[in-house]
């Protein structure tokens, strides 16, 4: 899509911190990040929400991503998080589904 801001950054139209891509995937790091490790995965298919997406392939390669990109940058052992944010009321700010992975600190639950 033209004017979505992930799909420019899949597509290389739009510069980014990039540790990760393949064919249907691509993963940077947050522009704005909420622990010392904030990396989005992210699918190269425009989909919006978590329930966009039905290739049950595609969300187990987004975790997968997220799993070895957790091991590859040392917060495997300690601990980390993978959130997605779907919808208003989970506070999904840029509407191209996205996987969070955050660690490197310790994180409260219930998130707020
Ligand atoms: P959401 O709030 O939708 O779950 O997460 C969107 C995330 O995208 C935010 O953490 C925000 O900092 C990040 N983000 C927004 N625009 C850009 C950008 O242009 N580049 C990168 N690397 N991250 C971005
Ligand atoms: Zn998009």
């Amino acid at each position: 899509m033209e004017d979505c801001i992930f799909c420019g950054l899949a597509s290389g139209r739009i510069e980014c911190a990039k540790v990760y891509e393949d064919d249907k995937a691509i993963a940077f790091r947050d522009i704005n990040p909420q622990a010392p490790v904030h990396i989005l995965i992210v699918p190269k298919k425009h989909l919006v929400k978590l329930h966009d997406a039905k290739d049950p392939l595609l969300l187990g390669g987004l975790m997968e991503i997220a799993s070895k990109l957790a091991v590859g940058e040392g917060i495997a052992e300690t601990g980390y998080r993978v959130v997605i944010n779907t919808g208003r009321d989970a506070g999904q700010s840029v509407e191209h589904l996205h996987v969070h992975l955050l660690g490197g600190r310790n994180m409260k639950w219930p998130p707020g």
